[in-house]
């Protein structure tokens, strides 16, 4: 069989190479640090820095297809890798990805809603757009960050200056705040030959700036239900995708905002283990070999919780529960904030058509 480079050697990398073991193939990851969930399931772990062109060559030979489980990979890195293998999804993906700036530019620019944003170049440029929006924003950072890391809330021009020194000088963008209703995302796949399949839209929880639950169906009116989706199709075909893609969008009463897209399989996805026939790992692993993408029906209502730090201490309890299936990610030291394992708890179906 063939074998499978992924980039990165977390909880994502992890389970995309336990539905690449069952698709007979097998996997090597890159990874650079040692103990990793990835580790524990891949067949080859390349242990190395991003930097280390030796060990990224080593890497590329050694697969058949490279994808990543994380979107912030160096671009010098997958300059070395492009000559050598495919990289799916592609590197047009990764660079809108992974910078708010270009991600919203994008977004725009195929006619999607997003928060008001401007670009943050100094004090002046943040107090000009504050005034502008008119409303309270939030400072993020344009690169790197993830479970709210690297945001700053702004409810009015006296907590600029502050906000703006949190963020230690790093290139930022001030977003408008969206007034939403809800927090729901499609995940969306599209294989080799263009086929596109979105799996139904979940609801999204966050708790401390870090999913907490996502739930399906997501309580969405049919019209934006399909907007959802075909939203999402736009993006993939705007980007020649080619695997599984997280789309964030608020709900509003203006329709449905995007408030950031993930070029990678996504948290709010992994109710799809016990969903659907085909899950979101599974879809990625499909798509990224050219195979035809599978069935992505959802025959299930689901909520997917988290469990963050000591919530796993809860796991015992939760193995004991009736409709749930635990999912833990073989963490040795469970650090606050920390993503240690989720649960699927299978609803009955009258329940969540009565939330
Ligand atoms: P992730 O872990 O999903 O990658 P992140 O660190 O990239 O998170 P965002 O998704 O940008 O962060 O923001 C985290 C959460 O903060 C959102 O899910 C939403 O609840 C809230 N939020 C972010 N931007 C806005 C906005 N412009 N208006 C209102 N709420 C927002
Ligand atoms: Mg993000
Ligand atoms: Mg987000």
């Amino acid at each position: 069989g063939s074998t499978i480079g992924i980039l990165g050697g977390g909880q994502l990398g992890r389970m995309l190479s336990v539905a690449a073991s069952r698709l007979g193939f097998k996997t090597c990851i890159f990874e650079p640090g040692g103990d990793c969930p990835a580790s524990h399931v891949a067949n080859y772990h390349f242990q190395a820095e991003y930097s280390d062109k030796e060990a990224l060559t080593r890497f590329a030979e050694a697969a058949d297809v490279v994808t990543y489980e994380f979107e912030n990979i160096p671009t010098d890195a997958l300059d070395i890798i492009e000559p050598l293998v495919p990289i799916r999804p592609g590197r047009e993906a990764l660079r809108v990805s992974q910078d708010r700036l270009t991600e919203k530019d994008f977004l725009t620019d195929l006619g999607l809603k997003t928060a008001p944003y401007a670009d943050v170049t100094d004090q002046s440029a943040l107090d000009e757009a504050l005034a502008r929006f008119g409303t309270a924003a939030i400072l993020k950072t344009r690169r790197f960050g993830y479970d709210g890391k690297g945001q700053a809330r702004i409810n009015g021009p006296e907590d600029s200056a502050e906000a703006l020194a949190s963020l230690n000088g790093a290139p930022a963008i001030l977003e408008g705040f969206v007034d939403f209703s809800r927090e729901v995302s499609v995940i969306a796949a599209r294989g080799l030959d263009g086929a596109v399949a979105c799996f139904d839209p979940g609801e999204n929880v966050h708790k401390d700036g870090i999913l907490h639950t996502t739930t399906v169906p997501a309580r969405l009116p049919a019209p934006l239900r399909t907007d959802a989706v075909l939203l999402a199709a736009r993006i993939l075909n705007a980007l020649d995708y080619v695997g599984v893609l997280g789309v964030e969008l608020f709900v509003t009463p203006g329709g449905l905002v995007v408030n950031e897209i993930a070029p990678r399989v996504h948290n709010s996805g992994h109710w799809t283990q016990q969903g659907c026939t085909v899950d979101q790992f599974e879809q990625h692993i499909r798509a990224v070999t050219g195979w035809p993408l599978g069935d992505g029906q959802r025959f299930a209502d689901v909520e997917m919780t988290n469990l963050i730090g000591a919530d796993v201490e809860r796991c015992e309890a939760l193995a004991q529960a009736p409709n749930t299936a635990l999912h833990l990610y073989g963490k040795a030291e469970a650090k606050p904030g920390r993503k240690m394992g989720h649960v699927n708890r299978i609803l009955p179906a009258q329940a969540s058509s009565e939330r």
